[in-house]
């Protein structure tokens, strides 16, 4: 991901949001997009879209807009969209099997190779065309992934965390509400659906969005 480098991280950010956007674009048969309509789809503000793409080297024209081509191209490049990133669920429960049937690939080259769960009634399945092994054979069996969705207790979250670490991953996505820790070259990314939940609410009650 040279490019990425180079670009701020908040306009990182931002890049799976407008190539989804962009490849719907394209899909159905459009090859130009403008600032204002990119705006108004993806809810960022034209300014910051103009700049983002400022820093792809795309300087749109105006009356002309965003070449939609151009950009699908640049963005398949940054995110790496040619080449699949594998990836395993641990924790086969409610969340994690909503996760197992929820189609990744629709949008990029993303996929849920395995699963691992301990639990004896869930090990041999396969869900939503993924295995589930036992968690005992995780080292065994992961070798090429290179990130993990965690879906399993809290209470689990660390010591599986340690045994991805030590099977090389290097990213996690972690819905557990525990705050796991790991080295400075591991990435977490935490996602606490019920703190967003109630994070949510409580900004709907105390900062309404004023209608202009
Ligand atoms: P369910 O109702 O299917 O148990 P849940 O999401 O309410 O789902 P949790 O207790 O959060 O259940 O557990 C999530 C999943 O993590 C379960 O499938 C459980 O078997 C699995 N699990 C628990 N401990 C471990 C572990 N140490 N390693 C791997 N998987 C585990």
């Amino acid at each position: 991901m040279a490019a990425q480098s180079k670009i701020p991280q908040a306009t990182a950010k931002r890049l799976p949001l407008y190539y989804r956007f962009l490849n719907n674009l394209q899909v159905q048969g459009k090859s130009r997009v403008s600032s204002k309509e990119l705006s108004e789809a993806v809810k960022v503000d034209s300014a910051t879209i103009r700049r983002d793409f400022s820093y792809f080297g795309a300087l749109g024209k105006k009356g002309y807009g965003y070449n939609v081509e151009y950009l699908l191209g640049f963005f398949r490049k940054t995110l790496d969209q040619d080449e699949t990133t594998y990836v395993a669920l641990i924790g086969v429960g409610n969340l994690g099997t909503a996760f197992l049937h929820y189609n990744f690939t629709k949008n990029n080259n993303t996929r849920i190779e395995m699963a691992f769960d301990a639990d004896p009634n869930k090990v041999g399945q396969e869900i939503g065309g993924v295995p589930v092994y036992h968690i005992d054979d995780l080292e065994e069996r992961i070798n090429h992934v290179q990130a993990a969705i965690l879906t399993v207790p809290g209470a689990e979250a660390q010591t599986i965390t340690e045994r991805l670490m030590e099977s090389g991953i290097t990213g996690i996505l972690n819905f557990t509400p525990a705050r796991i820790t790991v080295p400075e070259e591991v990435r977490v990314h935490h996602i606490d659906l019920a703190v967003e939940l109630q994070s949510l609410i409580y900004f709907m009650k105390h900062y309404p969005l004023e209608i202009e």
